[in-house]
């Protein structure tokens, strides 16, 4: 007998007549002799539509009360397969963050958890009942409701698996498992069956939303077994684990891309020692991430530095006006800002082996007249900000230039 984790996404409770197969799989699961505990996400589309109906209530809503509204959509999935299971003729209980309790901290919007009891979930499997869990929530320490991030379920999902020490966690989603890119905008993507947890760390933190950054960081560090897979058949997925030796020899095991973020171009600084130390202090005070950054200096006679960085769109509308301001202390010319941008990067453990894949990359993006505008790199990736405009000719060439079209090597 098996404990068994098993997370839906938005897509695969977003019908009732989904939400009864989500319901007829967790039986079957637990007539062959398992016990099921399942996450559930809010049906597809409702945590969309319930930000906008915040935004259009206030131009910036009330974080706290932003969660406890978001928090919502998941409460209205799990009841209602609860009641699925229970109308196939199974036994099941919903389970809110706050009645479990997934304990998080205060950081309303993208809290993190913190600890899980698992007693209440235990209760429920004793009673050979199958626990649903409401996915993407949890309590603060005052009792609050709070919400993970944007595709927190599967965080919610990693650390209950982990709490409860299951022996698997399956993610079943709209796709076959995780591929070699985005299967939705290139034809040619190919499912991965094993890839190691580093990898899709990078995946996922370079924008494939198959799986959340949260969910992968938490399986490496407890060393949880998650299944990627299909909600609409039973072939295998994509097993994300340890790395091994098979796993090294690859080079570029994927391509991913993210139009979160915004590029911004402080020009004409003075060029001495401490700019760039006092413009990113500044900016890190106010808690906004920046991720790529580029300097580059004039060499006249009065040498000027241009910065350009990137940072989430999300970010971008409240840190404008004090990016201006910091910019004019320090000398600014111009500030410029760019929305219409995607960073498009490679991922690989065998990069670590094999030197000039970055400069293949850029050939490649060259090759069909991709301008890059700048460029970031680790031990097992390369990043390129291109225009928008260019986001499935850069992601499709860079697939197929690294040959992951191919049988996988
Ligand atoms: P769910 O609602 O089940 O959580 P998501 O929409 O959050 O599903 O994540 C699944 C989507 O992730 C897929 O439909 C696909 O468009 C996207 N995706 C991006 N990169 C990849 C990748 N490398 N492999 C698989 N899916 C990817
Ligand atoms: N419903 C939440 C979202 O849309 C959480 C999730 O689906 O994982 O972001
Ligand atoms: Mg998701």
């Amino acid at each position: 007998m098996a404990l068994v984790v098993q997370k839906f996404g938005g897509t695969s409770v977003g019908s009732v007549e989904r939400i009864r197969n989500v319901a007829r799989r967790a039986i079957d699961t637990q007539r062959a002799g398992h016990r099921v505990v399942l996450i559930v996400s809010a049906m597809s589309g409702e945590t969309n539509r319930l930000l906008g109906l915040a935004h259009e209530v206030a131009r910036v809503p009330d974080a706290r009360e932003l969660d406890a509204l978001a928090a919502t959509g998941e409460q209205v999935s799990a009841a209602l397969t609860a009641m699925a299971v229970q109308s196939e003729g199974g036994k099941a209980r919903s389970l809110l963050g706050h009645q479990i309790k997934i304990h998080t901290d205060d950081a309303f919007t993208k809290a993190r958890i913190r600890a899980i009891e698992g007693s209440r979930i235990f209760e429920t499997l004793d009673r050979g009942e199958i626990a649903v869990v409401a996915g993407f929530q949890g309590v603060d320490a005052q009792g609050n409701i709070t919400t993970l991030g944007r595709g927190g379920s599967d965080t919610s999902a990693v650390a209950v698996a982990a709490a409860i020490g299951a022996d698997e966690c399956e993610i079943y989603t709209d796709v076959d498992g995780v591929y070699t890119t985005d299967p939705n905008i290139c034809p040619s993507a190919r499912k991965i069956d094993r890839i190691s947890y580093e990898e899709m760390l990078e995946l996922a933190s370079l924008g494939a939303k198959v799986l959340q950054i949260r969910s992968v960081e938490i399986a490496m560090k407890y060393g949880v077994r998650v299944h990627v897979r299909s909600s609409f058949n039973d072939s295998p997925g994509t097993l994300v684990t340890k790395e091994d030796e098979a796993l090294e020899g690859v080079v570029v095991s994927g391509v991913a891309y993210d139009k979160g973020e915004a590029r911004v171009h402080v020009v004409g600084v003075d060029d001495r020692p401490g700019v760039a130390a006092e413009l990113f202090e500044r900016i890190a005070e106010k808690n906004v991430s920046v991720d790529m950054i580029v300097q580059n200096v004039t060499t006249d006679a009065d040498p000027r530095a241009s910065i350009t960085f990137t940072l989430g769109k999300t970010d971008l509308a409240r840190a404008r006006p004090w990016i201006e301001e910091i910019a004019r202390s320090l000398g600014a010319r111009e500030v410029r800002y760019d929305e219409d941008v995607v960073k498009v990067s490679i991922v690989g453990l065998g990069m670590r082996s094999h030197s000039g894949i970055a400069a293949k990359m850029f050939r490649i993006l060259a090759n069909e007249g991709i301008n890059i505008q700048a460029i970031a790199t680790s031990e097992i990736r390369v990043s390129c900000l291109v225009a928008a405009k260019y986001t499935e000719l850069a992601v499709r060439s860079l697939h197929d230039g690294f040959g992951l079209g191919g049988p996988r090597a």
